[in-house]
């Protein structure tokens, strides 16, 4: 069976993915080892600022706003930080657990028509110079042009590929669960010299989700119930009786990066190109975020509209912003210990971060709404994410986001209609004009001049920055969505 792009893994990065592909009328096919959506546990907790506009540039937020719960604030250490004056219709935190979020993106990859084999894994691959062929394991096997691993932390594709797994073992083992409890557990966050606990209700308002650092770092194991017994009482004092346990794992703060995020014909996204403590909550949403990076770059290329170099500007632009997330999460797994230094650099760091600007600073970080892309310096547009702006048009009034729902590049124009001709890229680029007098601020940046037009990737970064002429522009079209068409 043929498809131009086969996913490994049907997880948040690889639905993801696949409806950026499908959005773009591309073949694409999943390869997902669960025979269904179900997810062990409640793994990840909810979605970032900036994860949930880029599921709003698709038209699909609404569906997650409407089963989530909306915090407008982000802890940090022991203080609840306010998110309220980001510079973001979603300024705050969606709280909703990986189940529904992968349910929400599956309903969504499924309207798209994107076939999935489940219940079989992806067990090896040979690639060659047209293409990928993908072996899965019950005998069947797929050949395309691509193919991304999106098969999790120990993603068997990045194995074989041979790309390094570079980083920090695991200083820390952590368990979580979820179960029942006799009486009244001490509820909320204490700190050991080990780490973090926390006990708290789950929907339901009966069972409880528990995540407690183990006194000695183990790993490579499945935890028992005895070994959450022992921890409980060693930090609690009680076991609470804790029974009818529906979920018991064990996680570690071991962060990683892959030393590449592309070999030739196979890429890599999500959890299987990095992995770090799940503190700060951004595993799903980094994934999500490189999924919408990688796919309308991988679509131009399987349409043959760019050149298969366009591809390492994923690994250039998505790789830094890996690391980035991996440096914090080592930061947060640090802040957690409990001993009397750490609770003093806490301390410390709590009265700061709660400063105006370096909250500011950390809240637009830690929701991904700070993602620059380095693009050039001549605006403080230019590689970063286009506001939600509330445009004008000759149809009405539109939203920017509402112009992204096709996943496709835009040339918005503000200024006088006659300046700017995309001719040679007009069936690829949408060009809209339109009017805009409010202000433009940008996370952290703050106030920043008007352009007179933007030309806006399908990603919802902004590629070239007009001030009132089209000087640029026919590079940065070229350089982003292929060379010129030839006049019919
Ligand atoms: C205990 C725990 C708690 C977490 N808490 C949080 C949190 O609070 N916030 C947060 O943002 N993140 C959290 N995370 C991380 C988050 O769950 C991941 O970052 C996220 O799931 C990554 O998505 P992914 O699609 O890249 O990978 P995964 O979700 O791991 O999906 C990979 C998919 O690939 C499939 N697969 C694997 N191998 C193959 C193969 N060979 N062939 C075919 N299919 C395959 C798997 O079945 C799976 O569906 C937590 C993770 C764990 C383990």
């Amino acid at each position: 069976m043929k498809h131009a792009v086969v996913i490994a893994g049907g997880g948040p990065t690889g639905l993801m993915l696949a409806g950026e592909l499908a959005l773009a009328k591309i073949d694409v096919a999943i390869v997902e080892r669960r025979e269904n959506q179900d997810v062990a546990g409640s793994r990840a907790g909810g979605l970032h600022s900036r994860t949930i506009e880029l599921l709003d540039q698709r038209g699909i937020a609404e569906r997650f706003l409407a089963e989530g719960k909306r915090m407008p604030v982000a802890p940090f250490a022991m203080t609840m930080l306010d998110l309220s004056d980001l510079p973001s219709r979603h300024n705050y935190w969606l709280g909703l657990f990986q189940e529904r979020i992968e349910r929400l993106l599956a309903d969504w990859v499924s309207e798209l028509e994107v076939p999935i084999y489940r219940g079989r894994s992806v067990t090896g691959f040979a690639q060659d110079d047209d293409g990928v062929d993908v072996a899965l394991s019950d005998g069947m096997a797929l050949r395309a042009e691509y193919l991304v691993g999106c098969d999790g932390g120990r993603s068997s594709v990045r194995k074989q590929a041979g790309i390094e797994f570079r980083g920090w073992d695991a200083s820390t083992s952590y368990l979580i669960a979820e179960g029942e409890m006799e009486g009244e557990p001490a509820w909320g966050i204490r700190y050991s010299g080990k780490g973090i606990h926390g006990l708290g209700k789950l929907e339901d308002g009966k069972r409880v989700r528990l995540v407690s650092a183990e006194a000695e770092l183990r790993q490579g194991d499945e935890p028992t119930l005895d070994d959450l017994r022992k921890n409980l009482v060693a930090v609690y004092g009680a076991d609470y009786g804790v029974k009818n346990v529906t979920w018991l794992s064990r996680f570690t703060d071991a962060t990683r990066q892959a030393a590449t995020y592309r070999a030739r014909r196979v890429l890599l996204a999500g959890d299987s190109a990095h992995v770090h403590s799940p503190a700060g909550g951004q595993g799903l949403s980094l994934g999500v975020q490189d999924a919408v990076n990688l796919g309308w770059k991988l679509a131009q290329v399987v349409r043959g509209t760019s050149p298969d170099a366009l591809l390492d500007t994923y690994q250039a632009e998505c790789h830094p912003v890996g690391a980035r997330v991996l440096e914090r999460s080592m930061a947060f797994t640090a802040l957690a210990r409990g001993d009397d230094r750490t609770l003093a650099l806490r301390t410390m760091m709590s009265d700061l971060v709660t400063m105006d600007q370096p909250r500011k600073r950390y809240t637009a970080l830690i929701s991904g709404l700070d993602i620059r892309y380095d693009l050039g310096s001549s605006h403080p547009l230019l590689g970063r994410r286009m506001p939600d702006l509330e445009l004008v048009t000759e149809s009405g009034s539109r939203r920017v986001f509402t112009l992204l729902h096709e996943a496709r590049p835009v040339l918005l124009n503000l200024a006088e209609p006659a300046v700017l001709d995309i001719a040679p890229w007009a069936n690829r680029v949408k060009r809209i004009d339109a009017r805009y007098s409010g202000a433009w601020e940008l996370p952290v940046v703050g106030a920043v001049d008007a352009p007179s037009a933007v030309l806006i990737r399908p990603d919802g970064h902004v590629a070239w920055v007009g001030s009132g002429t089209d000087e640029g522009l026919r590079d940065a079209l070229s350089a982003w969505f292929g060379a010129p068409e030839p006049k019919a």
